[in-house]
């Protein structure tokens, strides 16, 4: 009996990975300069060599899905939990049961059926150049103010940070609020919805707008970087409004990795991502990335630290893949290029 109990055990590992594997193979949409030290690390406290393949996050999911059963890949690393939720729709993950994931893991920030998890937090808050805006602004909902028509640069409704946010509405506040939010907010833009979260807070700081939506991480980026000081200064007129602190808190989303179904070295996957959750790799994160560490008592860096404590909301962010398709349509509907 016993004999028979350690026979399936076997069984079921050497299913899992080849014999004695050494490695495992990294999707990665995340910048280069991000990772690199997170493997480096990874790699010297466990021997597990990376090879990581990377991309943008659209294009990576395609491969999986095209590669299928033959996909060398193990972890599929990505931003946002709506793109998270479309490789889980797309049934290219498979569940993971950790201890070391589910304890450090807020439930909010992890897929309901434990196909992602997040790993790093982002926030997605409202700038001001502005020491005084032309009406007081706490909330997202303060955005459709008649009083900010002309004010407000933001990126595009094909980005998944804005269908994201909108998902969050969606959820907290229903449909029809919520597409009187987003029209209002249209009808309030400085200019056409054109490129990155960096470019709506260049765009403030050269007149162009006094209200911006940009995930802290590249404010924090741009007051960190030395060799650009048009950036630097721009990002030094910005001062951060966390929303929405006395009800839900302000937007946050996640980075996050899932396990892939076909994966050939699922022990090592596994591994790679508690690893990424552990002190250390969070305190990566938080250096390198500016991103907010996924758990609680990690070292925030300086720059993080000067933007002071905020509530963030404690929506389960499985609900923002939910909500995906209808924030893209009813973003559509009022115009939200
Ligand atoms: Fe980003």
């Amino acid at each position: 009996m016993k004999k028979a109990l350690i026979f399936t055990l076997v069984a079921v590992v050497s299913a899992c990975q080849p014999q004695g594997s050494n490695e495992v193979n990294l999707y990665s949409a995340r910048q280069e300069a991000l990772m690199q030290p997170l493997l480096e690390a990874f790699t010297k406290e466990t021997g597990i060599k990376v090879n990581v393949i990377s991309g943008k996050a659209d294009a990576l999911l395609t491969r999986i899905k095209s590669e299928a059963g033959n996909s060398p890949a193990d972890v599929l690393l990505t931003t946002d939990a709506g793109r998270l939720h479309r490789a889980k729709t797309a049934d290219v993950f498979m569940p993971v049961e950790s201890a070391i994931l589910n304890s450090r893991i807020p439930s909010q920030y992890r897929d309901r059926d434990q196909q992602w998890f997040g790993l790093s937090v982002r926030a997605r808050p409202i700038l001001v150049t502005e020491a005084v805006p032309a009406t007081p602004i706490t909330r997202y909902e303060d955005l459709a103010k008649p009083e900010l028509r002309g004010q407000i640069c933001i990126r595009s409704s094909g980005n998944i940070y804005n269908q994201s946010l909108t998902a969050s509405l969606l959820e907290q506040l229903g449909e029809a609020p919520t597409q009187a939010w987003a029209k209002a907010l249209v009808s309030n833009f400085a200019r056409q919805p054109q490129g990155g979260d960096r470019d709506q807070i260049r765009a403030a700081a050269a007149g162009q707008c006094s209200v911006v939506v940009a995930n802290t991480y590249y404010l924090a980026n741009m007051l960190a970087s030395q060799d650009n000081s048009d950036d630097f200064a721009a990002a030094s007129k910005m001062r951060v409004i966390w929303p929405n602190q006395n009800d839900r808190g302000a937007h946050v989303n996640v980075s996050g990795a899932g396990v892939l179904k076909a994966a050939p070295n699922k022990i090592n996957a596994i591994k790679l991502i508690e690893f990424l959750v552990s002190d250390s790799a969070q305190r990566i994160y938080a250096d390198v990335n500016f991103e907010y560490p996924i758990k609680e008592n990690i070292e925030l860096n300086q720059i993080l630290n000067s933007w002071g404590k905020f509530k963030a909301d404690n929506l389960n962010l499985s609900k923002l893949g939910d909500n995906n398709a209808a924030s893209v349509k009813l973003m559509d509907r009022v115009g939200w290029k």
